[in-house]
């Protein structure tokens, strides 16, 4: 499983719509999150009925899940509340528009247009930046996540019978080890070269630090994108 690449036109034109005033940009969140529970059944099914007809779910196209929207000749109709969410509904990205659990499409929802972007969740190689990224939106290949989506029948680890958590990946899984005591004595030597006593967190190697430059955060993310690499979890 992977995080479908984004399709350029409509992550450009929900972007475009995150520079409105912080007002507007709250209210279209609730609009979408309240549609998002209409179409997913947790409003009364004449709510859901009374929208436009909506392509098929197993559609495997980029048009899964979106709705056929009517063409409105008048700027009133087509620029009220009901035609202008599902309207945006539409352009959210694939990957967004297509999440059925409500927390995580949410969090993906706020992160992409709420908050100020992590310039270093686009740091790094390709493969490694897409596996980190798995990780901090809990959409990953471990088996713990991939659980959570009935992807598979355990949430165990094959090597340990431990839940296989990204805690335990980066942490406990006796089958990484050389690899993680490199990357921990790697990261330890980073910090201590700046005589800084940060502890190393999974929220460290998922994140960041605050308290830390651009450039050590860099660094740190060279050493856990190499663990990601020579681990051959392709988690
Ligand atoms: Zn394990």
């Amino acid at each position: 499983m992977y995080l479908v690449p984004r399709k350029k036109t409509s992550h450009e034109l929900l972007k475009k719509e995150a520079n409105w005033p912080e007002l507007s940009v709250r209210r279209t969140f609730q609009q979408i999150t309240f549609l998002h529970k209409v179409i997913h059944n947790q409003y009364p099914t004449y709510l859901y009925n009374s929208l436009p007809p909506m392509q098929d779910p197993s559609n495997r196209t980029e048009r899964k899940y979106k709705f056929d929207t009517p063409v409105y000749h008048h700027a009133f109709y087509r620029d009220s509340v009901i035609p202008s969410t599902l309207s945006k509904w539409n352009n959210l990205p694939n990957h967004i528009r297509t999440i059925k659990k409500l927390d995580t499409f949410k969090f993906m929802l706020k992160r992409e247009y709420l908050e100020p972007p992590n310039p270093l969740y686009h740091y790094g190689h390709r493969f490694s930046q897409m596996s980190h990224t798995r990780l901090r939106v809990k959409f990953s290949n471990l088996n713990f996540h991939l659980f959570n989506y009935n992807l598979v029948t355990s949430p165990n680890c094959k090597h340990c019978s431990l839940p296989e958590t990204p805690n335990h990946y980066f942490f406990i899984c006796t089958q990484y080890s050389r690899e993680r005591n490199k990357m921990l004595q790697k990261i330890d030597s980073i910090l201590q070269a700046q005589r800084i006593n940060n502890k190393i967190t999974l929220d460290l190697i998922l994140h960041g630090s605050k308290k830390l430059s651009y450039t050590l955060n860099t660094r740190i993310f060279d050493v856990v994108h190499s663990f990601i690499k020579k681990s051959g979890r392709n988690p």
